[in-house]
C-alpha cells in the first residue's frame, strides 16, 4: 500500500489520528478505473497496457535491436502480427476491442466536447478502424441526421454489439474504403509506418469527395510536441512513442503527419490540440 500511495494510486486520508487504522482513499487518476464511478471507465484500456501479450515483446527488444529488427517486436514474441493475432485468439480479441471502446468512450466525449464543430454539416461519415464502435455511436448520438458507419476486420465486427445509431461493415481499409462524406480515423495512423499510412491516406481521399463539396479526413492521434509544454505531456508523447513500436507503429511529430499527407496529396490540414497528449486533424483535400 506504501508503493500504491507515493504513485498516486491511493491516497491516505491524513486527518486519521496516529495509532488509528490507515484509511485509504481513491484519487483523481484512480476514479477512473473504477466501473461504478464513471460512464466510461478506463480499466479495459490499461488491463489491454498491461496484458503479458502486449508486455512480453518488450522483453525480446536487445536481441531485437541487435540483429532482428527486419520483424516487428511483436511479431518477433508471437510470430504473428499485432492485427493477426486477435484473429487467431478469441479471449485477446475480446480484451483488444473493449480496450478500444473503453478509450473511444472516453476521449469521444471530450471530442465532442472541446471541438464538436468539427462533425458540423456533415451528411455521412466512416469510422475506419473503428474497432467495435465506440465514437461512431457517441459521435451518431450527438448528430443524429449524420449517417455513421464504422469499417473494420471481419472478426471485430462479428464481435460488435448491434446498434441503432450505427451500421457495421467488415473490409480491409488498405484495399477498399466506401464512399463518404467525411471520414474519420482515430488511433489508426499511428499503427503503421510511412509506406501503409500513405496507401491508406489515398484510399481516404479516393472515398471522400473534393474539399468544396465538404469532404474531409478526422483524425485523433498524437503529434509528437503538440499540445500543452509540460513535462507530463512530453514524456507521455515519447514513451507511447516506444510503446507502439511493438507494433512497427510511431508517434509522429508535425513534419512527419505533414510529409506522408502531402505524399499521399492532401492539400492542406489543420491540427487541433485541445485533448491533452492527443490531436484532432482536419485533412481537406
Ligand atoms: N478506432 C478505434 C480502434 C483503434 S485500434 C478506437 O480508437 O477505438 C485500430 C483498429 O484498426 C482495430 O480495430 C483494428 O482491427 C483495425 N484494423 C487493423 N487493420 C485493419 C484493416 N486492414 N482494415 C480495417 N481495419 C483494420
Amino acid at each position: 500500500m506504501r508503493v500504491l500511495t507515493i504513485s498516486g494510486i491511493f491516497a491516505v486520508d491524513e486527518a486519521a489520528s496516529p495509532g488509528k487504522e490507515i484509511v485509504y482513499g481513491l484519487t483523481s487518476t484512480t476514479r477512473l478505473l473504477v466501473v461504478s464511478l464513471i460512464k466510461s471507465n478506463l480499466f479495459p484500456i490499461l488491463s489491454l497496457m498491461l496484458d503479458s501479450t502486449v508486455i512480453a515483446p518488450f522483453l525480446g527488444m536487445h536481441s531485437w535491436f541487435l540483429d532482428e529488427h527486419s520483424r516487428s517486436l511483436f511479431k518477433k514474441a508471437h510470430s504473428l502480427n499485432f492485427w493477426e493475432m486477435p484473429e487467431q485468439d478469441d479471449a485477446y480479441n475480446q480484451i483488444l476491442n473493449n480496450a478500444m471502446v473503453s478509450d473511444s468512450n472516453f476521449l469521444t466525449d471530450i471530442i465532442l466536447r472541446e471541438c464538436g464543430d468539427v462533425f458540423l454539416g456533415i451528411n455521412s461519415l466512416i469510422d475506419v478502424g473503428g474497432g467495435q464502435g465506440g465514437a461512431a455511436r457517441a459521435i451518431a448520438i450527438a448528430f443524429p441526421q449524420m449517417k455513421c458507419t464504422v469499417l473494420d476486420l471481419p472478426h471485430v465486427i462479428a464481435e460488435a454489439p448491434s446498434d441503432v445509431h450505427v451500421s457495421f461493415i467488415s473490409g480491409d481499409m488498405f484495399k477498399y474504403i466506401p464512399p463518404a462524406n467525411a471520414l474519420f480515423l482515430k488511433w489508426v495512423f499511428h499503427d503503421w509506418g510511412d509506406e501503409d499510412c500513405v496507401k491508406l491516406l489515398k484510399n481516404c481521399k479516393e472515398a471522400i469527395p473534393p474539399r468544396d463539396a465538404g469532404g474531409k479526413v478526422i483524425i485523433v492521434d498524437m503529434v509528437v510536441g503538440s499540445g500543452l509544454n509540460e513535462i507530463v505531456t512530453r514524456e507521455t508523447h515519447v514513451l507511447y512513442d516506444l510503446f507502439i513500436m511493438c507494433v512497427e507503429g510511431i508517434e509522429r511529430e508535425e513534419f512527419e503527419w505533414k510529409r506522408i499527407f502531402m505524399e499521399a496529396g492532401f492539400g492542406d490540414y489543420k491540427i487541433i490540440s485541445v485533448l491533452g497528449v492527443r490531436s484532432v486533424i482536419e485533412l481537406y483535400p
